[in-house]
């Protein structure tokens, strides 16, 4: 079975390196925000083009921390969309504020800048002032930065990028997470930059707002032991630090295989039911997930199952249906059809930087036979 995500291979992969890294760490007596959080931070600031990064705990936390640092939480509403990770969700709530959920548009999964612009000009009635949106750049796939940054500087809302699975992404060769007000990523395991745990960070221009964020993540404490203001735990570890510093020098080429790989599936779906993924002109994406369509999906599924080739489905259950949120969750005027359509038809193929190039051909000969 080759499967849609294997995070064991990109440890194998870079073993010796890992575990002399996690052995520096063991031996140094020294676990939580030390020099190795501090250098992967600047490592990894200076590889997004970003003068600071603040490690937390996890991406869903550096959404929270990134909407609290920018003074966004109760009495606020934050719009995101419904085709995301829950957790793009859930982090606006840890941070008090409320979920407004829009539509994306049909072709590259990500918000739909017309369906952002009618909220922003004629919020629904009974919620709070719009005071962020969170817009994310799904499946490695930049969203529409060109019409969306301009839309809430025009509405001076704060603009946070969800990164988390677009590691590296550019548009207009600039990379996603530099155009926002702060970028957000997650490292966990399957991400396009993963850890052997949990992490996360959060990236920004600001250096007030930098320090502001690396307060909040531990306990508001800018002197130790004095909280100026409420703060949470959410540090990132010295060891998923030191695995973290190790993976990052191979992100680029990961990324690079990523999309080799993304282009054989192409070539190889031409004349099959399904739809290749589209690419955003003078886009790069980073395919953290390579995301075909078809009206017959459960049962191509099946079919690629049968002939070893696991799949995924990101996201079956659009999150305003979910049970936690449906009912409770506002959405855009006209709600999320194009999210609902696409949560029945999508359909996830194996892609790490670690196939083999016998397994890639093995997924193609599947596609082409179907
Ligand atoms: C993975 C993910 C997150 C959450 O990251 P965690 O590290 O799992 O908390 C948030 N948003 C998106 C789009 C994700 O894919």
């Amino acid at each position: 079975m080759i499967p849609q995500a294997e995070p064991g291979a990109g440890y194998r992969a870079l073993r010796a390196e890992i575990d002399a890294a996690v052995a520096r760490v063991l031996s140094s007596g020294w676990y939580v925000l030390g020099q190795e959080g501090r250098a992967f931070e600047a490592e990894f600031a200076a590889w997004l083009g970003l003068p600071h990064a603040i490690g937390c705990g996890n991406g869903t936390d550096a959404i929270a921390l990134a909407l609290r640092g920018l003074g966004v939480g109760a009495g606020r509403s934050v719009v995101t969309v419904s085709h995301t990770a829950v957790a793009t969700v859930a982090a606006i709530g840890m941070a008090g504020a409320t979920p407004l959920l829009v539509d994306i548009e049909p072709v590259h999964y990500t918000m739909d800048p017309d369906a952002l612009r009618r909220v922003l000009e004629d919020p629904p009635p009974g919620l709070p002032p719009i005071g962020a949106v969170v817009v994310v750049h799904l499946y490695g796939q930049p969203a529409d930065l060109d019409r969306i940054a301009p839309l809430c500087r025009e509405h001076r809302v704060a603009l946070i990028e969800d990164c988390a699975q677009a590691h590296g992404a550019r548009l207009h060769g600039r990379r996603v997470g530099t155009f926002g007000d702060a970028a957000t990523f997650s490292f966990y395991p399957t991400k396009n930059l993963g850890a052997l745990g949990d992490g996360g960070a959060v990236a920004v221009a600001d250096p007030q707002l930098a320090e502001r964020i690396a307060a909040l993540r531990q306990y508001g404490w800018h002197k130790h032991y004095i909280s100026d203001e409420v703060g949470v735990n959410s540090r990132l570890d010295e060891l998923q630090a030191a695995i973290l510093r190790v993976k990052l020098t191979r992100l680029d080429s990961g990324n690079a295989r990523r999309r080799a790989v993304a282009a054989a599936y192409t070539a190889a779906i031409d004349g099959s039911p399904l739809t290749a993924p589209r690419v955003r002109d003078d886009a790069e994406p980073v395919f953290h997930l390579y995301v075909a369509r078809t009206a017959q999906r459960d049962a191509i599924q099946m079919r690629l199952r049968e002939s070893g080739i696991g799949t995924g489905i990101h996201y079956p259950v659009p999150v305003h249906l979910q049970p936690a949120y449906a009912g409770r969750v506002a959405t855009g005027p006209g709600g999320c059809p194009e999210t609902e359509a696409a949560s029945r038809e999508i359909l996830s193929l194996p892609l790490y930087p670690e196939l083999t190039d016998e397994q890639v051909e093995a997924v193609c000969a599947a596609l082409r036979g179907l």
